[in-house]
């Protein structure tokens, strides 16, 4: 490591380190409470008898929506409707730090629920436009359609005749949010899932862009660049889009469904779409998130999804270099709700753009997503190992002021 870059390191450290501003908002108890959470799924082995348990008390129709809600739910989660939301909303943005309601139910397969998807979608699409601490709405492709029929679409397999009228309706639903989006003038983040189903969705979101990012970015695409594939995949985007003449938003991300990918590759038999190596993840997000910062006067746009440190640290550097201000509406850094307060607090006290996703919806049906947040703190020993350092030091912190 260079001199610079170890000065660099030292001073950002100190910035993400600040315990004072990161958990401002928490009072004691919560704090305790987030570090004997934080403490129970940084054990594996609970985690996973914790997710096992949970399926059977569900399935088994036992009454643990309490428990759910009492714990990984409220830390978490934002609420059970987007009403609820807004107190957590308004609160975080006390600090500058800005809101995108994730409703996030998963796993859904009817068209009524698809529907209702759509409508909340919509309803979040208003939440933004009324309040300035919202500023995107955000959607799962899966949220407005059958996995399966995004998946046999990506292999270009021919529908049935209603399987293509289902199919259109799933386009119909996607330019319904995005021409909302569009004519409410708020920025729209699609988030990105598996592999094998994310070419239908990549292609439709391309020809959102293409409708709706004429004169600014309003549909931001997702880039998981735990694929080795994907920092080519958004400069292909980006010569469409200089090619086409519409604007290039990415949220970029690692991703989260290594593990499936990986495993699904091994039994089917074709190369694995994920980088080798976390090293090699860590290089592609770096590039690919770079590659957009140095080229925002070329139409890009850029939403950071990361509670890496040296990668927010080096977006920072890049933005310093190229004398950006913090506060460019073109670059925004993004979290996890209940996740990394240290760095979204800290940014936002340095003026910089910052959006936590807040998931809401009905308890049972946001366990997917609790489950991967479990397993993601788990399995990624360092970061929860930060979070519990975090809150001892703020907590003696506290105590030596008294
Ligand atoms: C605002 C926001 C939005 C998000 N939206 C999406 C989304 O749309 N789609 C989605 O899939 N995820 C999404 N995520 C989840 C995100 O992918 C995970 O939170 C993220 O992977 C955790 O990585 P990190 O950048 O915080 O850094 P780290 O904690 O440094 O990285 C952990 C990640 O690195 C990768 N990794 C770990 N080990 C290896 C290995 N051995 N080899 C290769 N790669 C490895 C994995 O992706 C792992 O999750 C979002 C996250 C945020 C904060």
């Amino acid at each position: 490591m260079s001199i610079f870059a170890a000065r660099l390191t030292s001073k950002m450290e100190k910035i993400f380190n600040n315990t004072e501003v990161a958990f401002a908002l928490k009072s004691d108890t919560e704090l305790k409470k987030a570090y004997f959470l934080f403490k129970l799924i940084s054990k594996q082995s609970l985690v996973k008898i914790g997710t096992s348990l949970t399926h059977f008390a569900i399935n088994s129709k036992l009454p643990v929506k309490g428990l759910i809600k009492s714990t990984v739910f409220d830390h978490f989660c934002g609420g059970v409707n987007e009403q609820d939301c807004l107190q957590v909303v308004d609160k975080m943005y006390t600090k500058g730090v800005s809101s995108v309601l994730d409703y996030s139910v998963e796993g859904k397969e009817t068209e009524e629920q698809f529907d209702a998807t759509l409508a909340m979608t919509l309803r979040t699409i208003e939440f933004a436009k009324e309040k300035q601490a919202i500023p995107f709405a955000v959607f799962k492709p899966t949220g407005v359609g059958r996995f399966y029929l995004f998946e046999k679409k990506g292999e270009n397999l021919p529908f049935t005749e209603s399987e293509q009228q289902e199919w259109d309706r799933i386009i119909n639903r996607f330019d319904k949010i995005c021409s909302y989006a569009h004519q409410l003038d708020v920025m729209i983040l699609i988030d990105a899932e598996h592999s094998w189903m994310q070419d239908a969705a990549d292609e439709l979101v391309l020809d959102m862009m293409r409708k709706y990012n004429k004169e600014k970015c309003i549909v931001f695409n997702t880039a998981q660049t735990y694929r080795w594939d994907r920092f080519d995949f958004v400069k292909k985007v980006h010569l469409i889009g200089l090619q086409e003449g519409f604007h290039t938003g990415f949220k970029v991300v690692r991703g989260a469904y290594m593990e499936i990918e990986r495993q699904r590759a091994a039994e089917k038999g074709y190369p694995s779409p994920i980088c080798a190596t976390k090293a090699q993840t860590d290089a592609t997000f770096n590039k690919t998130a770079a590659y957009i910062i140095d080229n925002l006067d070329n139409k890009m746009a850029i939403f950071a999804g990361s509670h890496n440190e040296e990668s927010n640290e080096m977006l920072i550097e890049k933005m310093r270099q190229q004398n950006i201000s913090h506060n460019d509406d073109r670059v925004w850094f993004g979290q996890l709700y209940g996740m990394s307060d240290n760095i979204s607090y800290n940014l936002a006290k340095h003026q910089y753009n910052v959006a936590k996703y807040l998931p809401f919806g009905p308890v049972y049906d946001v366990v997917p997503y609790l489950i991967r947040r479990a397993e993601e703190n788990t399995s990624v020993a360092g970061q929860t190992n930060r979070e519990l350092d975090l809150i001892v030091t703020e907590i003696k912190r506290r105590r030596n002021i008294r």
